[in-house]
């Protein structure tokens, strides 16, 4: 029989690397809360309209990359419908903002989400057709302050803080303002004209992207277009004097918070519904795939699936690649390791060596239990890989109360009342 594998571009993940993967999520939740933003947990498949008209039909998300389905009635009642696993998670915060009004009372809003997100991508390291992304969004009414360029460099200086917490060193924040909707329109006119003669010497995506939508042409890779979109005329010359004065204040107040940045007049990034303000955090030790998040302002994103006006900030980080930029960083957690483990003497002993891993493990520590089969020598071994000390229990041990103890990492040997055991085994506090 043919054996059936995980589907190509998913992975299982497994412990010790899940234990690395919590402890982002727990420090990345930690940050959260300090900075007052709320979990907020949105259906993995939508409406295909959704993306559709909030991502923007001319990018490569929804062109080429969405998983969509047509879910068929059940029901009289029910309509087939078309399905689609999210690709990306911002146009479902703005859909529920939408949907629960959370716009009515007057605040902002900043929520934020962990969760696996679905595009039919070229797999390669760093890039999987099922990812995770931790991702947050400042939005609310106008009146709430959610234009202000202060919601911008608080996002950013956030992003600072929790790389830091990670422990990710040596990342790089690249910074753009892609200006208004207006500006983007405006521009994207300057483009179309400017690649009108050049146009037919690019690439096959870039020669449709010059018609369709010249603003994705800064975001080609092909390395012979580089020379040619070096040429054309940059954004910030198109950006009108409010649009320049909020980019303006974002960098100064960053200046303030020392957050360090680069400005980067390409970056344009993948979606639609950027306005102003756009950003990408990278790191050198991720290779082709070296983003580790992006995000922007999005003000008019609300407007374009339905619902009230609500200007909006926001990001998405790759869990995936903050997981292997850790990794390379070599500050990922080693196996983590049992406080010990309970070797029962004798297949009689196992029910009693349950009972003392209860109680151990009731006082919160980590136990593994082993088996009373297993020769003294076997059980040593298996404990040694698994933990930092061994206590054994046999008949003597069981009727005295008093374990024999041995700690790996001292090499000692000895001898523990077992009201003291939980004490002795979790060691002096660090
Ligand atoms: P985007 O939603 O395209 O702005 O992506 C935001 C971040 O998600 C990127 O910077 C990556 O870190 C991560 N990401 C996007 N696509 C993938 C993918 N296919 N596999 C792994 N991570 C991804």
């Amino acid at each position: 029989m043919t054996i059936i594998k995980a589907v190509r571009g998913t992975r299982d993940l497994l412990p010790p690397e899940t234990a690395l993967w919590n402890r982002i999520e727990a420090t990345a939740r930690s940050v959260f809360a300090r900075y007052n933003f709320g979990e907020i947990r949105t259906p993995v498949f939508e409406d295909t309209g959704l993306f559709a008209r909030g991502v923007g039909e001319e990018t490569d998300i929804i062109s080429k990359e969405m998983y969509t389905w047509e879910d068929r009635a059940r029901a009289q009642s029910e309509k087939t419908q078309s399905l689609t696993l999210r690709p990306e998670n911002t146009a479902g915060v703005v859909r529920a903002y939408i949907e629960h009004g959370l716009g009515e009372s007057g605040l902002l809003q900043k929520l934020y989400y962990i969760g696996p997100q679905f595009r039919r991508e070229r797999p390669q390291k760093g890039r999987y057709r099922q990812f995770s992304q931790i991702g947050a969004e400042v939005i609310g009414p106008p009146s709430a302050g959610s234009e202000s360029p202060l919601r911008d460099a608080e996002v950013l200086e956030m992003l600072a803080t929790l790389l830091d917490e990670l422990g990710i060193t040596g990342w790089t924040l690249e910074l753009n303002s892609v200006g208004s909707a207006a500006d983007r329109a405006r521009y994207n006119e300057v483009l179309r004209a400017a690649l009108v003669p050049v146009a037919g010497q690019m690439c096959a995506d870039c020669q449709r992207r010059a018609v369709t939508n010249p603003l994705r042409v800064l975001d080609c890779k092909v390395a012979s277009d580089q020379p040619i979109i070096e040429t054309l005329p940059k954004i910030v010359d198109s950006l009108d004097d409010a649009s320049k004065a909020h980019f303006a204040q974002v960098l100064a107040a960053l200046d303030a918070a020392q957050v360090p940045y680069t400005r980067n007049d390409r970056l344009v990034r993948g979606l639609d519904y950027y306005t102003r303000t756009t950003f990408e955090f990278t790191h050198g030790g991720l290779g082709a795939q070296n983003a580790l998040l992006g995000g922007g302002r999005y003000d008019g994103l609300s407007d374009a699936i339905g619902g009230p006006r609500a200007p909006g900030i926001g990001f998405a980080m790759g869990e995936d690649r903050l997981v292997l930029t850790l990794q390379a960083l070599e500050t990922a957690a080693q196996t983590i390791k049992a406080d010990a483990f309970i070797a029962p003497i004798g297949e009689g002993l196992n029910p009693a060596a349950l009972a003392l891993a209860h109680e151990l493990r009731r006082a919160g520590l980590r136990i593994e239990l082993g088996e009373g089969s297993f020769r003294l020598k076997k059980s040593f071994e298996a404990a040694d890989k698994t933990a930092r000390a061994i206590v054994i229990l046999g008949e003597d041990e069981l009727e005295s109360g008093i374990l024999t103890v041995k700690n790996f990492s001292t090499g000692m040997q000895t001898k523990v009342p077992r009201a003291e055991l939980a004490v002795v085994l979790k060691g002096p506090s660090e």
